[in-house]
């Protein structure tokens, strides 16, 4: 499983001199490419490196083949329908020839193009339990009053239980999660919040100037951090139920585009990956099923009829029972994880961003 850690350095000009080189190279790589329509890594070091080597006198070998990596990356995400274009001050890969980062100590040694430089760090306390964790790459980013290095770190997976008991969890927009032990996250103080940031972002919006973007765009940074400041809140508490297994819908083909008027557009994607790696990480297991008829199935007696449900209500057509509607379903996901395999999607650890 991996992790990123954003540790902060302070802004230094060898670093800010070496991001502006590295991106120009990265640039030039990109502006071959895009004309050669080729994002061949092996062709692009070919065609460009000894003049990329003459032009860039002062940037390392190892630094001109990772802006040669990220180039063929970009120019791969776009297949040159659109030519990339990197930031004169963006982002600058680092992986382990270009690197290295000792958590522990608070230091890491990185190449710049005045040499092999030595920067450190205050490693945060939340961050300490991943000290022991394997560095894998890093990306260099710059703020307004300093650099940040967000470190990818990797641990192998811990063995996952042999237990098997599980806890469905239906998503959705009155309740964002019901989970199938009758436990409740409901939408209300989220939809008040999110109703807060609409109202604003329409006001903001029909004002139009200069300034009113630039708000605008620091409220919806504000947004999305409310939004996965939440989710990490709700997968917290699905997680340490005492369940083996965390059954969760596959929404990504149905309920993900359905919009409420006052939740928005919630990113149910978003809470799901989150709910599996920190499942993954405590040796529970998360397991992703086909939604069909979770919400019309009777969970005590099976009888499936589109008729049962009722807006909020289950009741069922044959038995009688009666549930509410979300519940209900919840417990069909855990019931259906376990009896029918065909609904099962492949469950990949997703890496956390
Ligand atoms: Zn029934």
């Amino acid at each position: 499983m991996y992790r990123t850690l954003k540790i902060k350095l302070d802004k230094s000009n060898d670093l800010i001199q070496t991001m502006k080189l590295w991106n120009a190279a990265c640039q030039d790589v990109i502006d071959y490419g895009f004309a050669a329509h080729d994002y061949n890594k092996t062709r692009l070091n070919r065609a460009t490196y000894k003049d990329l080597r003459d032009k860039y006198p002062t940037l390392p070998s190892a630094l001109l083949q990772t802006a040669r990596d990220q180039a063929s990356d970009m120019l791969k995400r776009l297949r040159f329908e659109k030519k990339p274009l990197k930031h004169p001050l963006g982002a600058v890969r680092f992986d382990v020839r270009t690197m290295k980062v000792f958590l522990e100590s608070g230091y890491c040694k990185l190449t710049t193009a005045f040499g092999r430089l030595r920067y450190d760090f205050q490693l945060p306390e939340y961050y300490k339990k991943y000290a022991a964790w394997k560095v894998v790459n890093a990306q260099l980013k710059i703020a307004k009053n300093a650099c940040y290095l967000n470190v990818q770190v990797e641990q192998p997976d811990p063995e996952p239980t042999t237990g098997d008991k599980r806890l469905g969890v239906d998503l959705g927009i009155n309740n964002i999660a019901v989970c199938s032990d009758n436990t409740f996250w409901e939408s209300g103080p989220v939809k008040a919040v999110k109703g807060k940031y609409q109202y604003l972002r329409s006001k903001l919006q029909s004002i139009g100037t200069r300034s009113a973007k630039r708000k605008l765009q620091k409220l919806s940074g504000r947004e999305r951090r409310f939004q996965r400041d939440v989710n990490h809140n709700i997968a917290n508490w699905i997680v340490s139920k005492p369940y083996d297994v965390i059954v969760l819908e596959d929404l990504t083909n149905i309920r993900n585009g359905k919009k409420n008027k006052k939740l928005g557009k919630w990113s149910f994607a978003e809470l799901r990956s989150i709910v599996e790696y920190k499942a993954i990480a405590i040796s529970k297991k998360a397991v992703v099923i086909d939604p069909r008829y979770t919400s019309r199935t009777c969970s005590r007696c099976g009888f499936q009829r589109k008729e049962n449900r009722d807006g909020r209500t289950f009741k069922c057509k044959s038995c009688g029972f009666q549930i509410d509607a979300d519940l209900n379903a919840s417990r069909n996901i855990a019931t259906f994880s376990r009896s029918d395999s065909s609904r099962l999607s492949v469950n990949q650890p997703i890496v956390a961003g």
